[in-house]
Formats: structure tokens, sequence, C-alpha cells
């Protein structure tokens, strides 16, 4: 059976090309990077080479403000906890965010509107009660897709004293950065959402932003990220940054023609609604299926060989209500009928047309079999 991977939020397959260039720093270029031999020194060059591709990429002023990390996770975590003052983070933010702001219990959540966009009024109102030292907005949602005007939100945030965070996560690739002409602060990101490994990532802080390390340790990274450099994978993450410049474009257009034909064949079944903003990224598709249960065609998809999430990966199998829906204000018999497909780059238009097929079939079976009413 073919496998159908409409899963890209969650991850992506690891490029071909970013393998290879990952390969010779496992069994040849084995070395420590921080290391004074010859050996050493060559995996270090390659990745100063990787730092100064994300730098460019993200439209940085210097390489030297980008610290690799093991993901946008350990990223957020910084970020946040290198505060000791009042925050206030978007209600929809990944828990990466969410759950390390709620846990300093000096978070305050600002609401979404039922597209995902941040309600301005309200923030305005906030930063002026709160008079918070961070604001953290995420560029790009990853259950819904809907872009934050991250604009004028950052200077909403100077205005009012306070730096600007924004996880760029689901946004590389997808979106522009020039991140030194805009009003942030700082900025995180995971390889394997576009195509990198798994367990790398970067944290971009602005020359000048306060900064305090996470992770205690030896004098890696410029003293601010403590821990061996995983040569293969920060060499990874850079190539990646390297083939968007040539196929982003591609990779969009192809994304956003997947999405169209998924849509219509989806919209022919009774009682769907799309959710998050019109003008989200083309990659993630959220719908909901009036009365159905996301998770039972979850799993009747996988049984087809199509792999998709029900809400988030984060709380799949925990039987969590998404907090995203939640704080769009999906309604309950809605949100449970929830089920996100996400396009990548090693995806077609057949594989669209397999899965929407398996998806209509799905959710006529899970109704039939609950004995939902399809009206
Ligand atoms: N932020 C967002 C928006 C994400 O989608 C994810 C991954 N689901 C993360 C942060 C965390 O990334 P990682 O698990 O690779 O650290």
């Amino acid at each position: 059976m073919k496998t159908v991977y409409f899963d890209n939020a969650a991850s992506t397959r690891t490029d071909p090309r970013v393998l290879e260039a990952m390969l010779p720093y496992f069994c040849e270029c084995y070395a420590n990077p921080s290391a004074l031999h010859s050996p050493a020194q060559r995996a270090r060059a390659e990745i100063e080479k990787s730092r100064e591709k994300i730098a460019e990429y993200l439209g940085a002023q210097d390489a030297s403000e980008i610290i690799f990390t093991s993901g946008a996770t350990e990223a957020n975590n910084t970020v946040i906890n290198a505060f000791s003052g009042q925050m206030l983070v978007s209600a929809i933010e990944h828990p990466s965010v969410l759950n390390t702001a709620t846990a300093t219990q000096r978070a305050h959540l600002i609401p979404v509107d039922e597209s995902g966009l941040v309600r301005m009024d309200i923030y305005a109102q906030m930063l002026e009660e709160v008079r918070p030292q961070l604001v953290s907005v995420m560029l790009v949602n990853n259950e819904i897709g809907t872009v934050q005007d991250i604009d004028t939100i950052g200077k909403m945030a100077h205005d009012a004293g306070a730096r600007f965070h924004t996880d760029l996560t689901q946004g590389v690739g997808k979106c522009k950065m020039d991140l030194a002409m805009r009003p942030v602060d700082y900025a995180t990101m995971s390889g394997h959402k576009f195509y990198a490994p798994k367990g790398v990532g970067a944290l971009w802080v602005r020359d000048g932003a306060p900064f305090h390390k996470f992770q205690h340790g030896g004098t890696h990274e410029n003293f601010r990220r403590a821990g061996t450099l995983n040569a293969p994978g920060i060499i990874g993450l850079g190539k990646a940054i390297e083939i968007l410049e040539s196929d982003a474009e591609e990779d969009n257009a192809r994304a956003k023609a997947i999405r169209e034909r998924l849509l219509d064949r989806l919209f022919q079944l009774p009682d769907v609604r799309l959710n998050g903003h019109p003008s989200g990224v083309p990659h993630i598709l959220s719908v909901s299926f009036h009365r159905t249960e996301g998770e039972s065609v979850i799993i009747n998809l996988d049984s087809k060989g199509i792999c998709c999430t029900a809400g988030s990966a984060c709380s799949s199998g925990m039987h969590l209500k998404s907090q995203v829906l939640t704080a769009i204000g999906l309604p309950d018999d809605w949100l449970r009928g929830t089920v996100r497909l996400s396009i990548g780059r090693f995806n077609t238009l057949e594989e669209a047309d397999l899965a929407a097929e398996a998806l209509v079939q799905a959710v006529s079976e899970v109704r039939n079999l609950a004995g939902f009413a399809a009206g």
C-alpha cells in the first residue's frame, strides 16, 4: 500500500540534498567542532557557513546573532525564560511558548478572533494595563495556518516598551523574513519543518536585545548555548535554507494547487468548514466535518495509507481539546471533527486526489457508523 503523507506541519521528510550534505559529518569529519585540529576546523568552517546562510535568509544584520539549538522548543524556552517580568502571548501559540509562559505565572493570553488573528483592540488595551516586558506572537499558526501581522504587533510592543518575540517555525519557506528591518527582537525555528532533520533549530537574537542563557555548561555559541555542536544537523539546516532560496516559490505554488484540489473534493461533502484566515499559508489545511470524530477519521485514513492529523500532532492521542480551535471559538460539534492536512515539497496532485477520495469516504463511514446524520 502506498503511503500518502499529508502531515508536513508535524514534520517533513529530510530532503535527499540535505542528507547528502550532512553525511560526511558522521563518519569522516566527525571531530568535535570546538577542537583545534584540522578535522574539527573543517566541520567548524561548515557550521559557520551554515550560520551565514541562515542569517542571510532571515535578513539578520550579522551571523553572530544566530544561536543553534535543538529545535524551536528549546529556542522558545530560552526566550521566554530570559524575562522576569510580565508577558503577553497569543492564545494560539504552540505549547512550547504557551506552556512555558504560563509556567512563569506572569503570562497573559491575548485573545484571537474566529479566523485566528490577534484581537488588536484587546491587545492594545492589554499593553497599557499589563505593561509587559515581552510579547510573543507566532508568525504562522501550526494548526490553522493563520498568518499574523507581526509588523503591527511588534511595533505596538516596542511603542509600549516591550521586547517582541516571534515563533517563525511554520513560516520558514512560506513568508518573507527581513528581520533586521522589522520590529522583532527574537525569532525561533525548527529544521524538520523545512526538510532538515529533527533535533536542530535556531534562535535569532537581535544584537543588543537582552539575553540570558537557558542551558549552562561549556563556552559554545559564544557563551550563549552550552553543548557540543550538532555538526551534521547544523550543516543540514544550512543546506535546507539554501534549498529554500531556490525552491520555495515552486514549493508554495505546488502546495496551493494541491490545497485547491483537496478543497474542491472535500467541499462536495455536506457540512464541511474551513478553519483559519482566507489568506493563510497554503500548506496548512484545517477542515472540520460537522458531527463526526476527527480521531476516528484519522484511524480510518491510516488504514488506507493516508497520514494526517486530528487537531495538532502534539495533542493527538491524548484526547486533549485543541486550544487553538477552542480559542477561535469553534463549537464543540465542529471541533471534534477537525482534520489537518499539511502539504509539503514531495506531495503531488495525484496524492491529493487519493487523499481527498479517502477522506470523503472516511468521513461518510464514520458518520454512518456513529449514526451521525449528515444534515
Ligand atoms: N513552534 C511551532 C509553531 C511548531 O509548529 C513546532 C512544532 N510542532 C514547534 C514550535 C516546536 O518545534 P520542535 O518540536 O521541533 O522543537
